[in-house]
């Protein structure tokens, strides 16, 4: 029997423990909740200058750590090395695209009879982040560092598989000087940890990113404190290859397999206009047996093991042994090794066409015309990402704009910019972060009017 009371990290290439680290509990949240919400109105009351000025030396701190904090990703997340330094830089680059945002939080004036209104952006307080394991760094770094350029304290629950790069982070906040418990990082189990942070009165929003069932648990029980909330959930998007298409960018398998599929925007369901299909079956059959999965830290390998055994059952029962498929290799022996795999034979009303698998599992099906096209890629509950291939301009635009997701590329397999908004439509979540609304998130506007005319008589 495992022990609530503490967490030990796996390297998922080699199941070996990495770390012990203790699990919080309630009263640990208690604590850290009241720790931040004493340092939360000093930050806030410091010149926001001066907040950028931390800020952006914790980006310095971060950016002397890149090497550090990629080979720790490596070994308890089993990303490889080389997406694990871009998630370092990730961290960074949004440390100092935030603490820009503490100088420009800018209200509006707006003219009244009588008097001048005035609006101000103000802190929240202390926010509640709770972060997945499919990208540890990021997307803590995506809850966290607006929160904290606006003027908020945060208490962020890493999952319980990945603790290690956020404890980290929290130091290297310490190190570049951010107050004391300003950014504290709780690891924990979610029903216990995560479910006291979304619970805790004093908690003023949730930014939680995961599995849509547990998002839709963190909304119910946030809606009892009419406390706000961010989700980040699920997705399953489409890959809408059109046969004027550059197949072999259109089809490049990094668009489902990057983190072996343990992506929210994994472009998992590749749909090929019928003339080409043939061709594309042909393509992602070379492409599958050409891809390099073993060791992460190896800089030749292009995918690495899936994050847990419980993972690693969940995605084979989506892939029957018989199933029609292509199949790449996977390393035998210890490890969650699971083979990049493009399912030939699902209908498009099938579990596996369906549900998130969050493994290296794509499927390819036909469409005829781009009348199908769309409604093929608008066939599930989820809506986050997605590409269009083509060369038509006309039609690559219309389709973006019917296909139903918050963020979709064209002749590209880009989602993620620091710099540009990120987040779902429909069951894949709520609220946007990242870009240049990312602050607003973390703010309540106040409007105040100031009379002219002087106190009434
Ligand atoms: P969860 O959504 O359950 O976990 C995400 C985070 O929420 C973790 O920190 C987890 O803690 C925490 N959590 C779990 N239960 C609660 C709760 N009741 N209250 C508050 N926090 C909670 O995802 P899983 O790890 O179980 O993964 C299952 C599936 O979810 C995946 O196969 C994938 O399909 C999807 N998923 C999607 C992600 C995305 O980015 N869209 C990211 C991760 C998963 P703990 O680690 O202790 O469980």
């Amino acid at each position: 029997m495992s022990d609530p009371h503490e967490l030990k990290v796996l390297n998922p290439a080699t199941e070996e423990v990495v770390a012990t680290v203790p699990a919080a509990g309630a009263p640990d949240v208690d604590a850290a909740v009241a720790r931040a919400a004493r340092v939360q109105p000093k930050w806030a009351a410091l010149p926001p200058a001066d907040r950028a000025r931390l800020l952006r030396r914790f980006a310095d701190t971060v950016d002397g750590h890149i090497e550090e904090l990629a080979r720790l990703e490596v070994r308890e997340a089993g990303h490889t090395i080389g997406s694990a330094r871009w998630e370092a830089g990730n961290a960074r680059d949004l440390l100092l695209y935030a603490a820009g945002g503490a100088e420009r939080l800018l209200g509006s004036q707006i003219p009244v009879p009588g008097g001048w209104n005035v609006t101000f952006r103000e802190p929240l307080g202390v926010i509640g982040v709770i972060a997945p394991w499919n990208f540890p760094m990021p997307i803590a770094a995506w809850g966290c560092f607006p929160a904290l350029a606006a003027g908020d304290a945060v208490v962020l629950k890493p999952a319980e598989t990945t603790p290690l790069t956020a404890l980290r982070l929290a130091e290297l906040a310490l190190e570049a000087g951010l107050p004391e418990h300003l950014f504290q990082v709780l690891p924990g189990h979610g029903r216990t940890a995560g479910r006291a942070l979304v619970d805790h009165p004093d908690i003023a929003k949730i930014v939680f990113t995961g599995s849509t069932s547990t998002g839709r648990e963190v909304m119910e029980r946030c809606a009892r404190l009419v406390k706000p909330v961010t989700l980040e959930l699920g997705g399953k998007s489409p890959n809408v290859v059109f046969a004027d298409a550059d197949l072999e960018a259109a089809l490049d398998p990094c668009s489902f397999l990057d983190n072996a599929g343990q992506d929210c925007c994994a472009r998992t369901r590749v749909l090929v206009q019928e003339p080409v299909y043939e061709q594309a079956r042909e393509f992602l059959a070379g492409a599958l047996a050409s891809v390099v999965v073993g060791d992460p830290a190896d800089e030749k390998t292009g995918m690495g093991p899936l994050i847990s055994r419980a993972q690693l059952d969940r995605v084979r029962s989506y892939v029957p042994g018989d199933a029609p498929a292509l199949r790449g290799a996977a390393p035998d022996g210890p490890g969650f090794w699971f083979p990049p795999t493009v399912l030939t034979g699902e209908r498009p009303d099938s579990r596996a066409a369906r549900e998130e698998i969050f493994g290296p599992v794509a499927l390819l099906l036909p469409f005829t015309d781009e009348e199908d096209a769309v409604r093929l890629a608008n066939d599930t509950p989820y809506g986050l990402s997605g590409s269009v291939w083509t060369r038509d301009l006309g039609r690559a635009l219309r389709v973006s704009q019917a296909v139903r997701a918050g963020n979709l590329s064209v002749n590209s397999h880009s989602s993620v910019r620091y710099w540009t908004p990120f987040g779902g439509f429909k069951q894949s979540g709520l609220g946007r972060e990242l870009g240049p609304d990312a602050l607003a998130a973390f703010t309540e506007t106040k409007n105040v009017f100031i009379s002219t005319e002087g106190p009434a008589q």
